[in-house]
């Protein structure tokens, strides 16, 4: 079998402060080892599982975070930016399988350990067919473009929630149970452990059995911003729409394009936040 892992840091197991995550925080050393971590777990039983090939996307910020010397051996890691796929770059339709590990719960979701959708500063909620999707539903949207199920996500129990809401009955494992945006009760090192192990195996045990999302037909992304001036932006890229002061539209039938562009209407709100 041949697996993907898109990995992102803010759901890691230990991580909750800014500090953690950002490459100026004085604990970011620790917080990309926890990371780096929490990939070795769950590659170790991936490969136990029946993996014979796993491709690691490294997700967050600059996504150069994970150490890829303390990595295991046999992962192939793909780091650094710009990357047109971004969090799902290297996705194709030669894998049996994706992994999400560390994600974070969409913009807008009380207790959600870092909620935010793509960018903290300029994105209040992404919308699909008129369903207000995260991180994970995005991404995996963009497996099942190429036919790839996602088969397993672990994050915080607020995106462990919204998985199943945004994607469907995947395998999920919560690290954390978030009290606030920046304070999470973690699980014990051994409890992870555990849990790993047997989440992984249910996942591999069911591989056939999860869902994979593509569309035949019209697909409608709706984009609200913070603010005004980031939609007067959107409105430079063709076929636009203005929805109202805050919100824009967009209408595809091919998934990737509308993948591809709310990462531009992002890049050009940036200019003006
Ligand atoms: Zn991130």
């Amino acid at each position: 079998m041949k697996i993907y892992i898109s990995a992102d840091i803010e759901g890691i197991w230990g991580v909750v402060s800014k500090s953690h995550i950002m490459n100026t925080g004085k604990d970011y050393e620790r917080g990309r080892k926890l990371m780096t971590d929490e990939v070795n777990i769950a590659v170790e039983e991936a490969f136990k599982n029946g993996a014979k090939e796993i491709i690691l996307n490294d997700s967050h910020g600059s996504m150069d975070n994970i150490i890829i010397e303390q990595l295991h051996p046999k992962v192939k890691l793909i780091s650094g930016q710009p990357k047109p796929l971004s969090m799902m770059e290297g996705i194709d339709n030669t894998f049996d399988g994706v992994m999400f590990i560390g994600y974070h719960p969409r913009s807008g979701s009380q207790n959600g350990i870092f909620d935010h959708t793509y960018s903290s500063r300029s994105i209040a909620e992404i919308k699909i067919n008129d369903k207000s999707l995260g991180e994970c539903g995005l991404n995996g949207r963009a497996a099942g473009y190429y036919g790839v199920p996602v088969i397993f996500l672990s994050g915080d129990t607020t995106v462990t929630k919204q998985a199943k809401e945004e994607i469907g009955d995947i395998e999920t494992l919560a690290v954390k149970d978030s009290l606030s945006r920046y304070c999470a009760a973690n699980l014990s090192r051994l409890e992870l452990e555990t849990k790993y192990r047997e989440k992984i195996k249910a996942a591999f045990n069911n591989i056939s059995k999860y869902p994979i999302i593509s569309y035949d037909g019209e697909i409608k992304l709706e984009i609200t911003f913070y603010s005004t001036v980031m939609a007067d932006s959107a409105m430079l890229i063709p076929r636009v729409k203005r929805e109202d002061d805050k919100s824009v539209s967009y209408i595809s039938n091919d998934y990737m394009e509308i993948y591809k562009l709310f990462r531009v209407m992002i890049s050009l709100a940036r200019l003006d936040s």
